[in-house]
This record gives C-alpha cells, sequence and structure tokens, in this order.
C-alpha cells in the first residue's frame, strides 16, 4: 500500500468524520470553518460556526451583511484581518464569480485571504482537485515522515516541501471521494495523531515509512530556526459609560492594534487620558487595575479608567453613544468585551 493509500484507509476507520463542516461539499461551509481553524481550536470553532451560519447562510448573504455584523459574530476570536478578509472575498466571489467559488486552487487562492494551503484544503475537499495542502499540522507529518530538516524559515526549503508533499499524493486518477478523504486523512493525522508532543506512534498509519519515528526523534521536526520577536504596550482605556448603560465607542483605524474593532478611547498613558478630558470629567474617573492581555507578537498591559459620564459629553476620537442594546453586538476586542460586561448595568 501506498502512503497515501494508507492515510486514505486509515481516514475512514480512524479519522474526524463528525465535524459540523464534514460532509459536505458545500465551499462556503468548507472555506468558512478553514479560515475559522487558522490559529483556533475546534471546541471554539464549533460555537462559531454554528452561529455564523445561522446569521449568513451562504456566500450571497455573506457579502450583502455589513462589516459590523461580520466583526460582531467573529468578536472573541481573535485575529480579526481573518473576518475582515472572508467579508472581503465573500464580496469578490460574489461580486466576479457569479457568486461561485471557484472550482481549482490556483484561481481560489487569488482570493482575499486564502492561501494555497487553504485553497488546496477547499478545492480537493469540495471537488476533488489533486493537490497538496500544507498547515501547520500537515507540515508536521511531511516533515517528520520524510526526515526533512531543513529550515522553514528559508522560502526556498519551504517550497521544496511543497514539493515532497506532492509527491506524496494519491495516484492520478484517483477519485474525488478519496481525494478528499486523503486531504481529510492528512489534517486528522497531524492534529490527533502526529501531535507536537509526544505523537502517538504505535497508531499511525504511516509508521513504517517515517524518518522520523525510526530515528527516535519527531521532536526535531519541523526546523524553524526563526522565532518572531514580540513586544509589548501599555494602552489607557477610557470606560465612558451613562448611567443606562451607554458606552463612548469608536472604530479603531487600521492598520494598528485591534483595526476595525470598536474601542472606547485608548491613550498611551494617565497623561495623555487627562489632558483629554475637563477638569470635572478627570475628577469622576475610576482606576480599575492593571492586567494584561496575549496577542500574538505583542503583550497588551492595559488600564482601564471608568468615567460615570453622561449622553451631552463628547470624547471625540469620531466616536458616539452606543446604547446597552447595541453594544453587544458589535465587533469589540476580548478585553474590552469583558470589561465592558462585568460593568454592565
Ligand atoms: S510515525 Fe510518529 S512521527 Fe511519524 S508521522 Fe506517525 S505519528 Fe508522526
Amino acid at each position: 500500500m501506498s502512503f497515501a493509500d494508507r492515510v486514505v484507509a486509515w481516514q475512514k476507520v480512524r479519522g474526524r468524520n463528525d465535524l459540523p463542516w464534514q460532509n459536505t461539499r458545500d465551499p462556503y461551509r468548507v472555506w468558512l470553518s478553514e479560515i475559522m481553524l487558522q490559529q483556533t481550536q475546534v471546541v471554539t470553532v464549533k460555537a462559531y460556526f454554528a452561529r455564523f451560519l445561522e446569521h449568513f447562510a451562504d456566500v450571497q448573504s455573506l457579502a450583502g451583511g455589513s462589516l459590523d455584523e461580520v466583526l460582531g459574530l467573529w468578536s472573541g476570536l481573535g485575529y480579526y484581518s481573518r473576518a475582515r478578509n472572508m467579508h472581503q472575498c465573500a464580496k469578490v466571489v460574489v461580486q466576479e464569480h457569479g457568486g461561485r467559488f471557484p472550482q481549482d486552487a490556483q484561481t481560489l487562492a487569488t482570493l482575499p485571504g486564502i492561501g494555497r494551503s487553504t485553497a488546496s484544503a477547499i478545492s480537493s475537499l469540495c471537488f476533488g482537485e489533486r493537490v497538496a495542502i500544507l498547515d501547520a499540522n500537515v507540515k508536521r507529518v511531511v516533515t517528520r515522515t520524510q526526515g526533512f530538516d531543513a529550515d522553514l524559515a528559508v522560502s526556498s526549503h519551504e517550497k521544496l516541501l511543497w514539493e515532497l508533499a506532492t509527491g506524496l499524493l494519491p495516484a492520478i486518477g484517483t477519485t474525488a471521494r478519496d481525494m478528499a478523504r486523503y486531504t481529510q486523512g492528512m489534517m486528522d493525522l497531524g492534529a490527533t495523531v502526529c501531535v507536537p508532543k509526544k505523537p502517538r506512534c504505535l497508531e499511525c498509519p504511516v509508521s513504517t515509512d517515517c524518518v522520523a519515528h525510526r530515528n527516535q526523534d519527531p521532536d526535531r521536526y519541523p526546523v524553524r530556526s526563526r522565532t518572531v520577536k514580540r513586544s509589548s504596550q501599555r494602552i489607557f482605556l477610557l470606560l465612558a459609560q451613562t448611567p443606562d448603560g451607554g458606552v463612548w465607542l469608536s472604530r479603531r483605524p487600521a492598520p494598528g492594534v485591534w483595526a476595525g474593532l470598536y474601542c472606547p478611547p485608548l491613550f498611551d498613558s494617565d497623561e495623555a487620558m487627562c489632558s483629554a478630558l475637563t477638569a470635572q470629567q478627570r475628577m469622576r474617573l475610576v482606576p480599575s487595575e492593571a492586567f494584561k492581555h496575549v496577542l500574538t507578537h505583542k503583550d497588551l498591559h492595559l488600564h482601564p479608567r471608568h468615567l460615570e459620564a453622561s449622553e451631552d459629553d463628547d470624547f471625540g476620537d469620531q466616536g458616539r453613544w452606543v446604547s446597552a442594546a447595541e453594544w453587544p453586538g458589535l465587533g469589540l476586542p476580548a478585553p474590552v468585551r469583558k470589561l465592558l460586561e462585568a460593568n454592565a448595568l
């Protein structure tokens, strides 16, 4: 049996076959799940996926929705550029492709927010195209089985890995069903068996031709030398609220932290915040405890300041008063939502 045949056979009996975005060839659903699953755990995605579909059942309704609605539904999933790109992508599919997703990976990869691996996942799962995927989980399977120890921070090495992954595909002429099963099998292997720490090699269908298993050094793979430098930033948040639960919010500009989301006025320091307020307002400021919020490449040290205000107050920043009924539905950064919920009437 070839490598691919073993992955296909294993997927049938041991793979994941009951996730909410499986057992469909609808590219809208597969695309939605693929984007949500980037950097987010399956268990978290399940709830968001269901809620998103309830609101936007197809690509036409998503394209016709507002960015605010999309960001509101995405709120809490993080990495909001995914949501912005998704909304943009839906519009392009409707306006330039007649509301139907292209069926080949090459064309799919020209759409906003769809990279090569996501494009291949959609085209192989939905249309049976014979193309390789290479997301983080599959990279682990391929580098380990092939003993590929070149540094993936170097783009020519990454290109080589794509060639190796393509060489492992099922034979030309494989049915669309088996091609989809192979793609799903590679994802499942990386997610459930060939996990980063302590891979379950004894349960693995490709252990007999796995170099890392033979050498007992799976932890060596994949090799990536460049580590992203973390930075940190202090942010002072002015949480101005009216007695009936209204909040002063404005949409954050792009680029920058929380671009496109709704936020209270943000400042670099207490001094900067105070100089934007009247003497009367300053006297009503109530500080609460600072806390850390971790983003991918950055630690945010957040310093909330509460202010009981009236609707006559204006805090600039191109903001407005948003009622207690409206703000929960907006796209808000997770820590801002928590602060507002803690202080809600
Ligand atoms: S044998 Fe082990 S290291 Fe190799 S692919 Fe399977 S789980 Fe991963």
